[in-house]
Order: structure tokens, then sequence, then C-alpha cells
């Protein structure tokens, strides 16, 4: 469950980190058409828009000088006896002007041909306007031609001739300033793309930096959640290693949910969980072996009851129980009577069979609840816990009468004498509860053996 928990956040973090990728790798690849329309628009403006601007300024300039010119020619002209003018500075500036129109027409030609079909309708406007002046400036050359070769020669009716140039020159300045405009509005509209380029460059630059932010930050939570959980298992493998041994339980060996990392921490915690496990296994040992020592010091090798060990410890616990939740608790002891003939007339064995019999014997006479300590050679113990005095005497009546009607291998009759004490809650300790139960027994052996006495103080 937490395994698949974390594989989810994991997944989700990874989609996440997945999609900003991929939309980085989309703003990286507009970024290169971006850049090569950028290129393009750039190399447009280097190749065609300046020289343009270059040639419609110079058009511009020619122009101004020709109509300097072309006022002292006309003043000249007004004067009457003014014969001495020279047409050629003003024959070279027209011829100036035309070939400044023909390189525009020619360049402007060259952007009709642009891919981008903005710039080629822009050129493809800027090319009319060169060529309507061009037409319009032939109308003021041919004028002045006529002016320059009649003046000298006075034939010319100089009037009309004036006002038909002034107005085609005043109509050529129009449309020159026109084309100006037209060049400028095509520089302008450039420029307007070089801000629209910046802008979404600008707007590139803020995603980008944004998904660098969002992918360090996503980057972080999944390393930092993947530390965070190999080190809380860690913890809890610990934790719970240490909760084992405190407890003294058995330390759980070979956890599924160890951590399968491939860093540092993946390596820590493999030794760590080999430690574990290697240590737990040794503990399990141990409490297997000690158990087994346990056993062998509480049990008594021949009758395979409980020893007297046990039986101090047993009965010291029933005091401490009894005490803490004042249940009452009797203490039957007993001896085999005159054990000591048994040995002496069938000998050591038969003596060692008879213990264990009357063991077996005692055994069946008591309740699942009770338990049976061989306290002596010949003397046992009987622990009868939540029972009462009367009961306690009646349970060792029935163990008495067991016996006695028991016939024992070889022996044949075997009687013993017992003794039963309750707890005082009021005036008993672990040593006088016993004492007490032993001097009912000496009691039983008193009056003649083969009997239960019961310590009823
Ligand atoms: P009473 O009725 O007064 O108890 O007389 P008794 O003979 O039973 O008592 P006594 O104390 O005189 O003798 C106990 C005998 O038990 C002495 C001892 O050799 C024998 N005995 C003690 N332990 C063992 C044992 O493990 N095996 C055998 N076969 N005999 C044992
Ligand atoms: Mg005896």
């Amino acid at each position: 469950m937490k395994g698949r928990i974390r594989w989810t956040i994991a997944m989700k973090v990874g989609s996440i980190i997945s999609v900003l990728i991929l939309f980085i790798l989309g703003l990286l690849i507009h970024s290169i058409i971006a850049l090569s329309e950028i290129q393009a628009d750039l190399k447009e403006i280097a190749d065609l828009d300046v020289p343009l601007v270059e040639v419609s300024n110079e058009i511009e300039v020619t122009q101004l000088e020709l109509h300097i010119e072309m006022d002292e020619l006309l003043r000249k002209n007004l004067k009457a006896g003014e014969t001495d003018f020279d047409g050629s500075r003003l024959k070279f500036l027209s011829g100036k002007v035309y070939l400044l129109i023909d390189k525009g027409i020619s360049i402007a030609e060259t952007g009709t041909k642009l891919e981008a079909p903005q710039s080629a309708a822009s050129f493809k406007r800027v090319s009319a306007a060169l060529k309507e002046l061009k037409t319009d400036f032939s109308g003021i050359d041919q004028a002045l031609a006529r002016l320059t070769t009649r003046l000298p020669s006075k034939e010319y009716d100089n009037a009309e001739l004036v006002s038909h140039i002034l107005n085609s020159d005043e109509r050529f300045d129009k449309k020159a300033i026109r084309l100006i405009q037209t060049i400028q509005a095509l520089t302008e509209r450039k420029e307007a793309i070089a801000v629209r380029h910046e802008q979404a460059f600008k707007i590139i630059n803020v995603s980008l930096s944004a998904i660098g932010v969002s992918l360090g930050v996503l980057l972080g939570i999944l390393i930092v959640t993947g530390i965070r959980t190999n080190i809380f298992r860690l913890s809890k493998r610990m934790e719970e290693v240490t909760t084992a041994i405190k407890e003294n339980r058995r330390i759980p060996v070979g956890e599924s949910d160890s951590i399968n990392s491939s860093d540092e921490l993946g390596g820590l915690s493999e030794d760590l969980s080999n430690m574990i496990d290697s240590l737990a296994d040794d503990i399990a040992r141990r409490d297997e072996v000690s158990k087994q020592l346990y056993e062998m010091a509480t049990i008594d090798h021949l009758t395979k009851s409980f020893n007297r060990l046990k039986f101090d410890e047993a009965h010291r616990a029933e005091v401490e129980r009894s005490k803490r939740t004042g249940a009452d608790v009797t203490l039957v002891v007993f001896d085999i009577d005159h054990f000591k003939r048994i040995n002496d007339g069938f000998g050591h064995d038969v003596g060692d069979t008879t213990l264990i019999d009357v063991v077996k014997v005692a055994s069946n006479a008591i309740r699942n609840i009770d338990t049976l300590y061989r306290t002596g050679g010949e003397a046992f113990a009987v622990l009868l816990p939540d029972t009462t005095i009367e009961d306690g005497a009646a349970i060792a009546e029935r163990i008495r009468a067991d016996v006695e009607n028991h016939t024992f291998d070889k022996v044949g009759q075997v009687t013993i004498s017992l003794g039963a004490a309750g707890f005082n809650h009021s005036s008993d300790n672990a040593e006088t509860w016993v004492k007490r139960a032993d001097e009912a027994l000496y009691q039983s052996k008193e009056t003649g053996r083969n009997r239960v006495s019961a310590n009823h103080g």
C-alpha cells in the first residue's frame, strides 16, 4: 500500500517533469523557427531596406540640388538677355536621379521575389511608386532639356514652359515624399516585427525560467521524498528491531518493505538490513539456547516435572499475583511414605521408577492450571491457583487416594503424606506460606502418614 502511494507520487512528479521537458523542447523548436524568421528579416533589412532608404535619401538630396539648379536656371531665363547658362550640371543631376530611381527599382524588384508575402507586397508597392516617380521625372527632364537647349538661342517663350516645369516639379516632389513615406513604412514594419520578436523572446525566456525553477523544485521534491521515504523506512526498521529486542520478542527477519534504491542510502540500508537479519538470527539462536538452558535448569531430569528452582520462582510469582488480585491460592506439599524402604527393598532403580510413576499419578490427579514440582529427593509440591484451602485439601485428597490406589511396578502399593496451606493475605509471605504447608505435611507424618492435613492458619 505504502509502496503504491510512493510509486504514484514518483510517477506524478515524473509525468509533470516529462510534460515540462516536452514543453521546453516545444519552446526550443519555436525559438529556432523564430530565430530563423528574425534572421531572414534582418537579412532583408540589410540587403534591401537599408540600401533602399539610402537610395531614397540620395534621390531626395539630388532632387534638392536639382531644384536649386532649376531655380537658378529659371531666374536666369526670366531675365532678358542672359544667355550664358550652362545646362551641363542640370543634365548631370537629372541623369543621377534617373540612375538612382533605376537602382531603387532594381532593389525593390529583388524584394518582390521574397518568400514572405507581406514583404513581397510591400516591395511591390515601393517598386510601383518608383516607376511612377520615373515617369513623372521624365516629364520634368524633357521640359528641362527643352529649356536648356532653347535658352541660349532666345527662341523660347518662357512663360508657358516655366509654369509647366514648376507644376511637374511640384508633382514630382509630392510623389518623392510619398515614396519616402512608403519606404519608411517598410522600415517601420520591420521595426514592429523586431519588437514583436523581442516580446515573443521575452515570453519564451520567462517561460523557460519558470519551467527551470519548476523542474528544480519538482526534482528537489522527488529527491527529498525518496530520501525521506528511505530514511523513514530505515528508522521504522530500526524501531522495530529496538522494540523487539526491548520486549524480548523475535526480530522480524527479511522484511519485504526493504529499500530498493541504488544510491548510498540504499547501500547503507542493505548493509543495515543484513546486519539486522544476522542479529535477528543470532538472537533467535540465543533465545532457543537460553530456552533450552532454562528448561534444563527448571525441569527435573528424572521425573520431567518442574524442579526446586522453578518452584522457588513460581510460588513467589503466585504470592505476588495473589496479593495483586486478591485471588486464593493453595500450596500442597507431599512426601512418599517410607521411601527409604523401597530403595532398600527393591534397589535404587526401582526407587527411581517409583518416583517417576508417583509424578505421573499425581499429575493426572491435578487440573490443567495446577503445576507439580519435585522439591527434594522424594518430596513434591503442587501449586493450585485460584483455589481455596478447602478445595485445595480436596484436590490433595484426590492425589493421595489416586497414589494409594495405584499399583506400582514391582513395589505394589505406595502411599504419600500431604500438607495443604492456603495463602493468607494478611499474615503470609512466600516463606511462611511454604513453612505452614510443611508443618501440615509434618502433621500428616506424625499422625500416621497416608493422609492430608490442612493448615488453616
Ligand atoms: P518418611 O516416611 O518419614 O518420609 O520416611 P522416608 O524413608 O521416606 O524418609 P527418609 O528421609 O528417611 O528417606 C528418603 C530417602 O529417599 C533417602 C534417599 O536415599 C532416598 N532418595 C532421595 N532421592 C532419591 C532419588 O532420586 N532416587 C532414589 N531411588 N532414592 C532417593
Ligand atoms: Mg519420605
